[in-house]
């Protein structure tokens, strides 16, 4: 016999979720309410870090600033928050002393919170990120975000949904069985929990002995999203936190330093190129439709043609503007001169680079990396057609922080997931494993 609960009163949209009693018995019944996590709502909370400008202004607004102010107050807030990375309301002291109570009394400062940071002898950082509850039942969603410094650079790899949508064959973050999207909010705070912790704020310094860029700029100086989910199934957040992110009086990320990656959403990829205007990063990994449908399965709905033909549409391609395509080393798979040849040959004309990534294993995965011998010969053949093939070097993999190793492991989204499975359950914002666009 199944219980019926109603989760209306947390979703207004949602419909009631039959829930069996075996999955109650289970102890799955709290975690159905994480259910209602719409895509795009505000962060849970009220903490103020990550909105938007008008989100800013919204919320100024319901704490009774008035109209006239409001412009002036968004600007003063957005600098103490995304140029200064204030964390208290006692710091912004261009306030006055009576609107900085209010606005302690209704939001806070607060960034989702870390559970755990990992240090690689390499200097990578990897941070488990929990993000604010949502609702009453919600615990909190949680996420992984890697920091890459190098001495002329720093690179932020930033989630864009809890898990992945899709279920790339050779990914560990496609195993995972349930999916939300993030909120624009919840991946700029992605941001401003790495400028935190490697003390990337004017007059901060970085923690002892921490590896940061020595180049006299900014800690974190590009964004790859290329860590946990597909950024072009949830596009519009993607687009707003990028806004966020490049605004030249906060946190002043160039748009040519962030990179969207993307397994091949092709109808997407043309508004992520008007909207963004970003660098754009393309997992291709094979050259033979029958061989990307198995491993990059979005291949079935876009194929190879239709995914170089919006490559080719990609706005502001030259030389000095190129895609990158990601090329994953899998022994025996993908891995032949013949495929080397064959990715020259279909690239021409596309102003690209070719990323080689050696794979990572990972426990139960069924492939293997092509040994060095054969990734070498491979990116001669790709370098003497005229392109700079770099070979990715794996950083981080003592804390397995290496691309597609991110995979959240928590009880209660595994849990959540088998009980959707169980009732074939969807929702807004909550997708379950090869779900579609
Ligand atoms: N979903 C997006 C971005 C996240 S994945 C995308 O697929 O592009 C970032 C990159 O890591 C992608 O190129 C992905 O194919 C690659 N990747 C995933 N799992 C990997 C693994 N086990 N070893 C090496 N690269 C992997
Ligand atoms: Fe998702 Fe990218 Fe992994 Fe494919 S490779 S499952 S799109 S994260």
């Amino acid at each position: 016999m199944a219980t019926v609960l109603d989760i209306a009163k947390h979703n207004p949209n949602a419909a009631p979720i039959a829930v069996s009693d075996a999955a109650r018995a289970a102890g799955f019944i709290e975690k159905t309410a994480e259910l209602t996590v719409a895509a795009g709502a505000a962060p849970g909370g009220a903490s103020l870090v990550g909105l938007t400008r008008d989100q800013l202004k919204d919320s100024l607004a319901a704490i009774g600033v008035p109209e006239r102010e409001l412009k002036m107050r968004v600007a003063q807030l957005w600098h103490w928050i995304y140029f200064r990375g204030a964390r208290d309301f006692a710091e912004m002291t261009n306030m006055g002393k009576e609107l900085r109570a209010k606005l302690a009394a209704a939001y806070t400062l607060a960034r989702p919170q870390v559970v755990s940071e990992q240090v690689s002898k390499d200097g990578t950082r990897k941070w488990l990120i929990r993000m604010a509850s949502t609702g009453p039942l919600d615990k909190g969603a949680e996420i992984e975000c890697v920091y890459i410094p190098e001495t002329d650079r720093g690179t932020l790899c930033v989630s864009s949904q809890v898990g992945c949508t899709l279920t790339c064959s050779f990914c560990h973050t496609g195993t995972q069985r349930l999916v939300r999207n993030l909120t624009s909010a919840e991946i700029v705070a992605q941001l401003i929990v790495a400028r935190d912790a490697i003390g990337d704020w004017p007059g901060a310094t970085p923690p002892e002995g921490a590896f940061v860029p020595n180049d006299g700029g900014r800690f974190v100086s590009n964004i790859v999203f290329m860590g946990m989910g597909e950024p072009l199934y949830n596009t519009d957040n993607v687009v707003t936190a990028i806004e966020v992110m490049s605004d030249g009086e906060g946190l002043t990320l160039s748009r040519r330093r962030i990179t969207v990656s993307t397994s091949g959403v092709v109808p997407q990829m043309e508004r992520l190129g008007a909207e963004a205007n970003t660098m754009l990063a393309i997992s291709l990994h094979a050259v033979r439709d029958e061989l990307r449908d198995e491993l990059v399965p979005i291949n079935r709905k876009y194929d190879i043609a239709q995914l170089l033909d919006a490559c080719r549409a990609y706005p502001g391609l030259s030389n000095a503007r190129r895609i990158t395509f990601e090329y994953v080393m899998l022994k025996g798979v993908n891995d032949s001169d013949a495929d080397a040849r064959k990715l020259v040959q279909l690239l021409k004309g596309i102003p690209a680079k070719i990323n080689l990534i050696p794979f990572n294993p990972w426990p139960g995965s069924k492939y293997e990396c092509s040994d060095w011998e054969r990734i070498e010969r491979f990116s001669e053949i790709v370098y003497r057609a005229g392109y700079a093939s770099p070979v990715r070097t794996p950083r981080g993999r003592d804390i397995l922080a290496a691309c597609g190793q991110l995979k959240s492991e928590t009880e209660k989204l595994r849990a959540r997931a088998r009980m959707m499975a169980e009732q074939g359950i969807g929702a807004e914002g909550v997708y379950a494993v090869g779900n579609g666009e």
